[in-house]
Formats: structure tokens, sequence, C-alpha cells
């Protein structure tokens, strides 16, 4: 199976000048006891198990919330319990925000309830809240190039749309209003600013998500309202009626909370210091239980790694399964690790973490060295049959992962279909309902399958420090 694959890479390698002793290959049982564990993975049913668990018993998972220490000591649990040999915490220290409560409503043209939602890092409305006219932007962009005396003491609203494609790559769109918007406004001297959701959904439900204020900047109320609202009042304007809001937000930061990052690993037989990496993020955020973000990622790599620990021969390198700490404010999980592991880059041969949401992976990038590529052909080969495609863009890792991949390791991207995924992301419709349990079982094979042969591949991946320094990211 694997001979079919190398022909064509190698020829390119050897035609480079490449010897053959510098070629990373997967050794033909290791192809072979990949696909057994692809199938094994495939009626497993683990991941969906443990993602029922976390969903109910834990909950919602907003990072220094209520539920944050629990989440910590269910994942140690589960670890424990699932084989893997070493089990540890690594703190992580973040400004914790807290929400509270949160309204919002039209006073005019006439008054109507809102579905709203505030913004991670939001700061609380003045008491009885801010009453405003709002001023209209259809983007971004349109913001950027706004006078500061249209827009001083209203409230800003931006209403970009985003559609659904199976790489959800108008996240994009959605994602820098929410992030970018409220800070820009806050210098125009806005009161207040809500955004259409970043998402794709028809149902009143908004999506939150994090706001990134400039470190001196000026921090003002910040909000989403559904896609139903935003049409509403993107209507309203359209039509030249005046469009008044009331926006009632208390919440805000608490000080500093320090949670961790919980790690898990199958030692490996040979070579345990080289370690092959996955996860997820175990912070969500509150409005629902946070199944498809990022419970599904955390359990995946579970059950990948459970299902490696349970071969009767650890594979040479180690399975390192990350459970990070708040992705959701700012990735303070993934940089506190690349923090503390930045001296150790060239070990972590291969890593790729799991947070696009529970439905099937449709294609996989790679960042890896050239002399690698045979390899990822070797992998292209055992999940093939799984419907990956082979991608020819670039990697990070996923979010967690991307900094570590940016001190130099190699990382894979592995894309699932995101048709669904922002119809739910981020809003109180995150729940365990909406994971099909043959697609999280589909991802799992994918995770087992090249995990365990980075693990017993013959060569490395190209990890070492400052090794894609050029290498931007997803494509
Ligand atoms: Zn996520
Ligand atoms: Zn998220």
């Amino acid at each position: 199976m694997m001979l079919r694959a190398l022909p064509c890479a190698l020829f390119a390698l050897f035609a480079a000048g490449v010897s053959a002793a510098t070629i990373t290959t997967v050794p033909e049982a290791a192809v072979k006891q990949a696909i057994a564990l692809r199938e094994q993975a495939l009626t497993d049913r683990q991941a969906y198990t443990l993602l029922e668990s976390l969903t109910t018993e834990v909950g919602p998972r907003l990072a220094g919330g209520v539920n944050d220490q629990k989440a910590r000591d269910w994942t140690v649990a589960k670890f424990k319990a699932l084989g893997f040999d070493k089990v540890w915490t690594e703190p992580v220290t973040y400004p914790k925000w807290v929400r509270r409560s949160e309204s919002a409503s039209l006073v005019a043209p006439f008054a109507q309830q809102l579905a709203v939602t505030a913004l991670g890092y939001s700061t609380a409305t003045p008491k009885g809240g801010i009453t405003a006219p709002i001023v209209f932007f259809d983007s971004l962009d349109a913001l950027k190039a706004a006078n500061s005396d249209d827009v001083k003491g209203k409230i800003v609203f931006v209403s970009a749309r985003m559609r659904a494609h199976k790489d959800g790559h108008d996240y994009g769109i959605g994602s820098s209003v929410r992030s970018r918007g409220p800070a820009i406004a806050a210098k125009l001297g806005a009161a207040a600013f809500v955004l259409r959701s970043a998402g794709t959904d028809s149902h009143r439900l908004p999506h939150t998500g994090v706001t990134q204020w400039d470190p001196d900047g000026k921090r003002i109320p910040a909000a989403a309202v559904s896609n139903p609202d935003a049409d509403l009042i993107e209507a309203a304007v359209r039509r030249g009626q005046p469009v008044q809001m009331k926006l009632q937000l208390d919440c805000g930061v608490e000080g500093d909370y320090t949670g961790a990052n919980v790690i898990g690993e199958i030692t490996g037989s040979e070579k345990p210091d080289e370690v092959v990496v996955m996860g997820g993020h175990l912070d969500s955020w509150d409005l629902g239980t946070g199944a498809i973000d990022d419970g599904a990622g955390v359990t995946i790599g579970m059950a990948a790694g459970a299902l490696i620990g349970h071969l009767p021969q650890a594979p040479k390198r180690t399975i390192r399964v990350i459970a990070f700490a708040n992705e959701e404010a700012g990735l303070y999980g993934g940089k506190a690790y690349a923090a503390a592991h930045r001296n150790e880059v060239a070990q972590h041969v291969l890593g790729s973490e799991s947070d696009f949401g529970s439905d099937r992976i449709w294609r996989l990038n790679a960042s890896v060295k050239p002399e690698a590529l045979p390899a990822i052909d070797a992998m292209m080969q055992v999940l093939a049959p799984l419907g990956v495609e082979r991608g020819s863009g670039r990697a990070n890792g996923g979010p967690d992962l991307s900094p570590m991949h940016a001190e130099g390791m190699a990382a894979l991207s592995l894309t699932n279909d995101g048709t669904r995924y922002f119809d739910y992301h981020h809003t109180a419709d995150d729940t365990f309902d909406k994971v099909d349990p043959e697609q999280l079982a589909q991802i799992v094979a994918v995770y087992v399958s090249w995990a365990y042969m980075a693990a017993e591949a013959d060569g490395d991946f190209g990890s070492a420090p400052g090794a894609f320094k050029r290498d931007g990211g997803d494509e």
C-alpha cells in the first residue's frame, strides 16, 4: 500500500539531490497497524461517550468560571482511566472575564426585544444602560473610514454577513469585525459597539466570542445581536427610519485567574522524549455546553490516544494529548504551552489540534520538511478511504498549537466540514445533540492514523527552532 504512494514524492526528492538516508518514511508494519487502528476507531464510540460525560457532568466551561477546576479534574481523571501513563497540569494565567446579565431592545422605530450577548472582555454599561441612536456600517472597512463626528456618543452597528462554506472561510469576516470592531469604535468615541453575530444561522441566538482591545486604548460595552435582529435593524436603516437601541450589559474583568493546561501521555517505547501532539481546548463559551467548540477536540485526542495506548506494544515515540486552557479569550493556553516548551521544539515531531467542530474531516494540509513528504503520502494512503483529500495549502496545527508551529514545530491542519459549524458556534445551540457519532468517529480515525504513523516514522518531519518561519499558517 505504502509503496504505491512513494514514487512521485521520492522521484522529486531524488531529482533535487536528496539522499535516501535523509528521507522520512513510514515502515510497512506501521502502515498496517494504522489501518487496523483506523478501522477500530470507526466503530469505537469512546469520544462520543466522553463528550456526553464532559457536557453533562461538567457543563459549560467559561475560562476561569465556576466549572474551570471541575473540567480540569474531569480531564485528569479521564486520562488516568483511559490508560495514559503520565498525566500532569501546567499553569496558565489570564485576566478573568465574567458575564452577569445582558439585554437589549429597540426603542425606535418601535419597541422590540433583541437577542443579544456580550463579547468576551466587553465592559459593562452604566447602571440603567445606554440608550442611543445607532450608526450603521456594512463592513469593518466602512467603520475604519468613519469620521468620529458621525460616531461620537452613538452605538456603532456593523452588519457584515457570513455565508456557510465547507471550509468556513467567511469566519474571517465575522471574527475580524468582532475582534477589531469594538476597539476601532471606541477610538472614534462610540458609546457602545454591536455587531451582526459572526454566524451563518437564521435563529434568534446571538454568537458570543472575544474582542481585542488596544493595550492602552479605551474600552466600551460590546455585544452581538442575532442574525434576524440584525436583518431588522438593517432593513429599518435602509428605509431611512431612525433606529435607537437600549443596551444593558453587566460584565467585566475580575482580576487574574490561574487555570491550567491538562496533559496526558502514552510514553513511547524507543524515543520517549520525542512527542507527537494532538488535543483541543478545554474551555468553552458559557451560552451552550461547548460540545462542538471544543469539547469534541479534547475527547477526539483522548480517544485516539487511548486506542494507541491499548496496543500491546507502545509506538516508538510518545503520544501527547493536551487539553488547553482558555483558547477562547486569546490563546492563553497555547501561548503558555509554547513559552514553557519552546526549547523542546525539535522534540515536538508533529502536531495537530482539533478545533473546528465535530463534522467529518475532508482535507489534510501539511507544513513539514520536503524530505518528509513521502511519510505524508503514506498517511494519505490510510486517510484517503476516510474521504480525506490532500490539500495544497500550508498548516499551522490549529489555534492552540500555532504558537508551537511558529517556534518551528512541523504541523498538520485537518479541515472538518465546516458547513454547519457557524450555525452553532459560540451560541446557546452548541450542545451535545449537534454531534453526529459517526462523523466524530471518522475524526478519531483520522487522528489515530496520522498520530500512530508519525510516532513510528523512520526520520523526522523537520521540527527545529525557527524551521517554519516564513510559513504563515493555514491556507
Ligand atoms: Zn475553539
Ligand atoms: Zn470558539
